[in-house]
């Protein structure tokens, strides 16, 4: 017989590493906004994916897209081209305003691609001695897992016990022009942000931020790379949230949606003056730029291309800032916002960002707390007007 919720949250535990804690929902089945657990419970997807689902649940294009690639062709290694990954490029590279595409799968190797990318230009374009190439980074930073991401971390729950780490990253505090000029010297190869700081809890900087840093790193002579894993592809309203400043960086870094919930997809994407610096056997991936991951990219580049997308994130919103407007004074005592997107701050006597997202389990509704008391807010951007305000509702009752 088919195993319950229960029997299978406690079947995980002897055979699974416990570097999670999920909220104690086992997902079975799930169509655009909405998904059911085993029981057939249903639950409105309020964290989608940490975006890797902006366009929701199983949207008929990308299915389409990957039953289709699914009958030709998934994989060739990069060894052999395949006939999916030109136009996949070829689309990246219109929607982004940038020239060229390095595609890899998962977020964090697109940043430690975009790592040894800054480190070589810095050695051959920049001239920065052998060795010695620096890149800065921000406090606050999430981008990824792997020990050289975690070495530059100022979360200690993810660099505890990991070290000895990588050195070569100078940390400043996230919003601040100044401090970011005075770590920038001759070894810069590169500022690596997040134009928006979602794992911090949707921290946004304020305006003139990012064209601050695009100033200062040109003037610098050193690359702006933006981490736009989370915050891209419609997310904000816009299709990176570097276009609210009009902002072009020189490596942006895509993932997460990028794959349409369906396969691991990232890319940098940057120009071919940095690009180019790369050269065969230097470096790769086996899974990176297979035509699945191809034909899915670029159904996600199709639909981005609409304008629809960003302009539900704009219109709704709205919808979502005036639900947390009201709220705030009642539960809420601070939000930030942009597009579809809110990092939610819960009155710590009311609980843990934890306890209020079982609370809201247990309404229907699906989110995830990210640090202490703040709760993420960051449905699929297909989600409708009635749907999001019944969850807003949930959350003021909740917190009532
Ligand atoms: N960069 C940012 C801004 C992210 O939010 C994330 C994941 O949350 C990553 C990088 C890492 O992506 P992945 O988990 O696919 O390695």
């Amino acid at each position: 017989a088919a195993r319950s919720s229960a029997e299978l949250i406690s079947a995980e535990t002897p055979v699974l590493a416990h570097n999670y804690h999920p909220l104690p929902v086992v997902v079975a089945r799930a169509e655009g906004t909405w998904v059911e657990d085993v029981e057939g419970r249903r639950y409105l997807d309020l964290l989608a994916g940490y975006s890797a689902l902006n366009f929701g649940h199983r949207h008929p294009d990308l299915i389409d897209a990957a039953h289709r690639q699914l009958d030709q062709l998934t994989l060739t290694s990069r060894a052999f081209h395949n006939d999916r990954l030109a136009g996949f490029a070829e689309g990246l590279a219109r929607l982004t305003g940038l020239d060229m595409v390095l595609p890899m799968n998962t977020g964090a190797e697109a940043v430690e691609s975009a790592v040894k990318v800054a480190r070589k230009w810095a050695y051959e374009v920049k001239g920065v001695p052998a060795d010695r190439a620096t890149i800065v980074v921000a406090d606050g930073n999430f981008h990824g897992r792997t020990t050289t991401i975690v070495s530059f971390s100022t979360d200690e729950s993810a660099r505890a016990g990991f070290g000895p780490f990588t050195p070569g990253f100078r940390v400043v505090p996230y919003n601040d022009l100044a401090a970011l000029e005075a770590a920038i010297d001759e070894t810069t190869a590169a500022v690596l942000l997040e134009p928006i700081q979602g794992e911090a809890g949707v921290v946004i900087p304020d305006d003139g931020y990012l064209t601050g840093v695009r100033d200062l790193t040109r003037r610098a002579g050193c690359l702006f790379i933006a981490d736009e894993i989370q915050s891209g592809l419609g997310r904000t309203g816009r299709t990176l949230a570097v276009d609210h400043e009009g902002v072009r960086p020189d490596m942006l870094l895509l993932g997460k949606a990028l794959g349409g919930g369906i396969v691991p997809v990232s890319a940098v994407v940057a120009g071919r003056d940095v690009l180019g610096v790369l050269r065969p056997g230097e470096h790769g991936s086996t899974f990176g730029g297979n035509p699945l991951s191809a034909a899915v990219g670029s159904a996600v580049v199709d639909l981005l291309a609409t304008g629809e997308f960003q302009r539900r994130a704009t219109d709704l919103g709205e919808v979502l800032r005036s639900g947390l407007e009201a709220l705030t004074g009642k539960g809420v005592t601070g939000f930030r916002a942009r597009g579809l997107w809110a990092g939610v701050d819960i009155d710590p006597a009311l609980g843990t960002g934890r306890h209020v997202s079982e609370l809201l389990m247990a309404e229907g509704v699906l989110v995830k707390d990210t640090h202490g008391s703040t709760i993420r807010i960051a449905p699929p951007l297909t989600i409708t007007r009635e749907e999001l305000e019944s969850a807003l509702d949930a959350l003021g009752r909740v917190l009532g």
